[in-house]
């Protein structure tokens, strides 16, 4: 029997060659498949993300270009909206088929929904499959007996329920149908993986972790090799002033699925299956993939789960609006050298430990500058090489006790947590170098060294290294008092609506 048929392969996340149902899909029974990415401005131009991110998925989609190339085929590289592009190459190359992972961001959904009924006018079929979490959220939904789980304990149960999540898919064949020869806006030079000139970044990339999928199976391999690590793993017993990182740095490419979260999950299972006596969720690594599907699953569930106003889950509270505080903290000068050094790693990796994010979190909001999470989101969204929808959002609230976790009075000290994992602040002198010569005894509280100490240490507080920005002692005493009349007010509907009705969300 001849093939006729001519599939395209959208890529969006799931820039993998493993573990890709879609692929699979796109690559049977057809005489040609186009693998396409977009670069949809939509994401550089609307929303800026930091050079470190973007240059983080050029590398992943060089390295799927290398892969699907020992394939036989290649990757198109297109530019502009996937609304536009994807109509006018279907048609140019005679596409019969569309396949792709789906995608339930909010802005995903959308562009997907349009681009359904474009096919479905051009008479081009479309496949979609999910892949880029372990669990439906839908299914997990209907498991819960259709009520979205707010908790991780409800998530847990609701997937008690469920199957296992579905092991991954056979590999990709190792020879792919090509690209018809000719087709018009498929030429080598004209759909290669952009430069960052090209999409206007001046800055050069400055972490030292970088994207691909071959990258994502060797960490992969690497953070298991040691299955007594992996198997006594407790998220909370890991230290985030490590230079070496103490956790898996898995995340990035989970966010751009160059790696499989179901490969991953396979592989602990298997470890844990082996090796008998394991710890467990939430603190296990299973447990720390099941956080990532809880917040998938109500992220998806929860309308304007990105918003403060508008969000059913998220406590109302009239945070302050003061652009001086939060752009001290977004640029590493509160005066407070644990919370400076984390965001300092955040601008350079583009990476940190969950606990220095919770740090970081807490200051800027209920801890001490009482700015809105909102804000801190936008931040790490653009600076992190993970940053992640549903995962960020969800976060964020949990650590501005605006849901998920409501015991605000337990507040992260910007002097003693660091300290209690990094006693000579081994990971502040290497973050900033401006307080490398100040004495151990100082390095939390440099504005408390004597003077003639800073003159030796050639760092004078308040001129080479800001005082405090607030006074932790006083302030997070009164912003508990005001998270108190918050939770207080949000008891009430009228209340709960008079504060968001006066609150401007930026
Ligand atoms: P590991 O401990 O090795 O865990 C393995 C994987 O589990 C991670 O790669 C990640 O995919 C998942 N995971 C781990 N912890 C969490 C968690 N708390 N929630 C959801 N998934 C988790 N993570 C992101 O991936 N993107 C974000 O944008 C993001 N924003 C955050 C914002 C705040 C305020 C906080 C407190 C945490 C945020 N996290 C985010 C969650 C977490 O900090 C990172 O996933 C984790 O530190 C990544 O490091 P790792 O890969 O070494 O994690």
């Amino acid at each position: 029997m001849t093939k006729k048929g001519r599939s395209l392969l959208w890529f969006r996340k799931g820039l993998r060659l493993h573990d890709n149902p879609a692929l699979l899909e796109a690559a049977k029974d057809v005489e040609h498949l186009f693998p396409v990415f977009c670069i949809d401005p939509h994401f550089y131009e609307k929303q800026p993300i930091g050079v470190n991110r973007i240059n983080f998925l050029f590398e992943s989609l060089a390295d799927l270009h290398e892969s699907l190339s020992a394939r036989g085929s290649r990757l198109l590289v297109l530019r502009g909206d996937p609304k536009q592009i994807l109509p006018q190459v279907w048609k140019d190359w005679g596409v019969t088929k569309l396949c792709y992972e789906q995608d339930t961001e909010p802005y995903a959904l959308e562009r997907d929904n349009e681009i359904g009924e474009l096919a479905k006018k051009a008479k081009v079929e479309v496949k979609t499959f999910l892949s880029h979490t372990l669990y439906d959220p839908v299914e997990v939904k209907k498991a819960h007996g259709g009520k979205t789980p707010e908790t991780y304990k409800a998530f847990q149960s609701a997937v008690a329920k469920m199957p296992p999540p579905p092991s991954p898919v056979r590999d990709a064949p190792e020879k792919l149908p090509t690209i018809a020869p000719k087709a018009k806006g498929a030429e080598e030079k004209a759909t290669g993986v952009p430069t960052l000139a090209e999409v206007g970044y001046t800055d050069k990339p400055t972490t030292s972790f970088h994207g691909g999928e071959t990258k994502a199976l060797a960490r992969l391999t690497k953070s298991l090799e040691d299955k007594e690590w992996v198997v006594q793993f407790e998220k909370p017993k890991t230290s985030p002033a490590a230079l070496e990182p103490s956790t898996t740095v898995l995340s990035p490419y989970m966010k751009f699925g160059c790696i499989s979260a179901r490969l991953f999950y396979a592989k602990l299972v298997q470890i844990e299956k082996e090796k008998k006596k394991h710890t467990s969720p939430p603190t296990s690594l299973v447990g720390q993939l099941l956080w990532r599907d809880f917040f998938y699953t109500v992220g998806y569930h929860t309308p304007n789960f990105h918003h403060m106003l508008g969000n059913p889950l998220c406590k109302q509270i009239q945070w302050d609006v003061d652009p001086v505080l939060y752009k001290a903290w977004d640029e590493g000068r509160t005066g407070y050298p644990w919370i400076d050094a984390i965001m300092v790693q955040l601008q350079q990796q583009g990476w940190m430990h969950h606990l220095a994010r919770h740090s970081v979190a807490c200051f800027l909001t209920r801890g001490d500058l009482y700015v809105s999470w909102t804000l801190g989101r936008d931040t790490f969204d653009r600076l992190l090489i993970d940053g992640d929808h549903f995962v960020n959002n969800g976060n964020w609230m949990w650590l501005s006790a605006s849901a998920f976790f409501s015991q605000f009075f337990r507040v992260y000290s910007p002097i003693t947590f660091g300290k209690k994992y990094d006693k000579q602040g081994k990971f502040i002198k290497h973050f900033l170098p401006v307080l490398k010569d100040m004495p151990d005894k100082y390095i939390y509280e440099p504005w408390t060294a004597p003077e003639e100490v800073q003159k030796k240490a050639k760092c004078i507080i308040g001129k080479d290294y800001p005082k405090p920005v607030v006074e932790h002692a006083t302030k997070h005493k009164d912003n508990l008092n005001r998270m108190k009349s918050a939770y207080d007010a949000n008891k009430s509907p009228q209340k709960r609506k008079e504060i968001s009705d006066g609150f401007d969300e930026m």
